[in-house]
């Protein structure tokens, strides 16, 4: 009878153990990316799932002699002697000299545009049509893997804070927070929505574990083609109790940016070197009220009308100064008006016209929002109906008020937006692996 043991030996030596091998005999798997053949040997780079592998064929070695088969893409088995390698820098490198290789796989075609070079070279819109195929380029999966490394940071210092990770419904008969931008869907006759934001779900767990956070997809239906808003998008999200003030929320986001940071520096060291990444040095993050931010914005930018928010440009320019005032890529703009922030955001009780809420901008660009919440069940009702809204629609979302909540607040953070500033990039789509825009819903 065949038991299963529970353990799955890896077969491939991977290249970071090449220098213990020097003149052993060691097999390696994966695809064989780009082929260089000469007159009487060839180079052949495989691809395994993080690292790109230089080996050299020559019948010198052994008697293998390369096949019909051997052809870019083709999943493969090769064993071979390790070598070290010449470098004209004089750094340390390790080869495979080929003694076999086994095709696991041929492909049918090949690939509709060259992943095997140092980038994929195509328009945006071809990448993303073949985005299956354009992810196998190095840089291309660098970018997700970096991506990886963010919701790892974060999920690993929550949880060393006392958070618990939670799945709140993507499918809600309310719109969670209403406006313009929710997909409404059929769900066997009735219409629901899907989920902008875990924001009602998540509030409900603060009585239940007090710290709560969430790593999923929220839907947005952004009729603009900007180059910020995707319509599926991954949020980063974290809810407190027990908070003495809306600051305690910048403090621990503050500290979750630091160790993710610190965690690409060391163990995505490879990923950050490809794509030339610059890794932000956080020690401490200068906050600024909305009302001053403003100020200096009108002062030193022409044409401002909208006083109650920013436009691009004024993040923009406060990005810059917090950069060359403060040495900071991050600046957290605090008490929103209150008009402009949703119903269940915590008014100032010093100034009712403002709210303990708050803004992370990026290198001059917005990628959190989050503030204190109101916990009191008369006070939410109230602002409610001020609002216009009926809070008998929201009995579900009003049982945590109802039955006793403790202070609490927390934020969204959009993991692609963070992705794309992080790695300089100029579209968020470039951040997606697979993006959902307003014309874009395959591969
Ligand atoms: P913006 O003003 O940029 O449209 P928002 O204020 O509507 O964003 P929030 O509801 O505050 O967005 O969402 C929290 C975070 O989620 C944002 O700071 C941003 O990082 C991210 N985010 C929001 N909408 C999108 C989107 N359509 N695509 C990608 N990320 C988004
Ligand atoms: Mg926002």
């Amino acid at each position: 009878m065949q038991e299963m043991t529970g353990v799955v030996p890896c077969t491939s030596t991977p290249y970071s153990e090449f220098k213990d091998n020097v003149d052993k005999v060691v097999t390696i798997k994966g695809a064989l990316h780009n082929i260089r053949e000469m007159s009487d040997f060839a180079f052949i780079i495989v691809r395994t799932a993080r690292e790109l592998i230089q080996c050299v064929y020559s019948p010198e070695f052994s008697d293998y002699r390369l096949s019909d088969d051997v052809v870019e893409q083709a999943a493969a088995k090769v064993t071979g002697k390790v070598v070290k390698s010449e470098t004209r820098d004089g750094s340390e490198r390790y080869e495979l000299q080929i003694h076999n290789i086994e095709i696991l796989s041929k492909p049918a075609a090949v690939p509709p545009v060259v992943i095997s070079k140092k980038q994929v070279n195509c328009d945006l819109s071809v990448n993303l049509d073949f985005r299956p195929v354009t992810l196998r380029n190095p840089k291309e999966r660098a970018i997700f893997k970096i991506q990886e490394g963010i919701q790892r940071g974060f999920r690993e210092f929550l949880q060393g804070q006392g958070f618990t990770e939670i799945h709140t419904p993507k499918i809600n008969f309310a719109g969670a927070e209403g406006g313009t931008n929710v997909f409404k869907l059929d769900y066997f006759g009735k219409t629901v929505y899907l989920a902008q934001s875990p924001q009602l779900y998540k509030q409900a767990l603060v009585p239940v574990y007090e710290r709560v956070f969430e790593i999923a997809p929220v839907f947005r239906a952004e009729h603009h083609d900007t180059s910020r808003h995707l319509n599926e998008y991954i949020s980063m999200d974290f809810e407190m109790g027990y908070i003495d003030s809306f600051t305690d929320i910048m403090n621990m986001e503050t500290g979750a940016l630091k160790y993710i940071m610190q965690l690409l520096k060391t163990e995505y060291a490879p990923e950050v070197e490809l794509l030339k990444a610059e890794i932000p040095e956080i020690t401490t993050i200068p906050c600024i009220k909305f009302k001053d931010a403003k100020e200096m914005c009108v002062k030193k930018l022409k044409n401002i009308t909208d006083m109650k928010d920013f436009e691009p440009e004024e993040e923009a320019f406060l990005g810059k100064w917090a950069k060359q005032q403060y040495n900071s890529d991050f600046l957290f703009v605090t008490h929103y008006l209150s008009k402009k922030r949703p119903f269940y955001t915590m008014d100032d009780p010093d100034d009712p016209e403002v709210t303990l809420s708050f803004d992370l901008l990026f290198r001059g660009i917005e990628i959190t929002s989050g503030g204190q919440r109101i916990h009191d069940y008369n006070m939410q009702v109230e602002k409610m109906k001020k609002l216009g809204m009926n809070p008998e629609e929201f009995e579900t979302y009003l049982m945590l008020h109802k039955y006793g909540a403790p202070p609490h607040g927390g934020l969204g953070l959009g993991l692609e937006r963070l992705t794309m500033h992080l790695l300089g990039f100029k579209n968020v789509r470039l951040a997606a692996m697979f993006p959902r825009d307003i014309n874009r819903v395959t591969p």
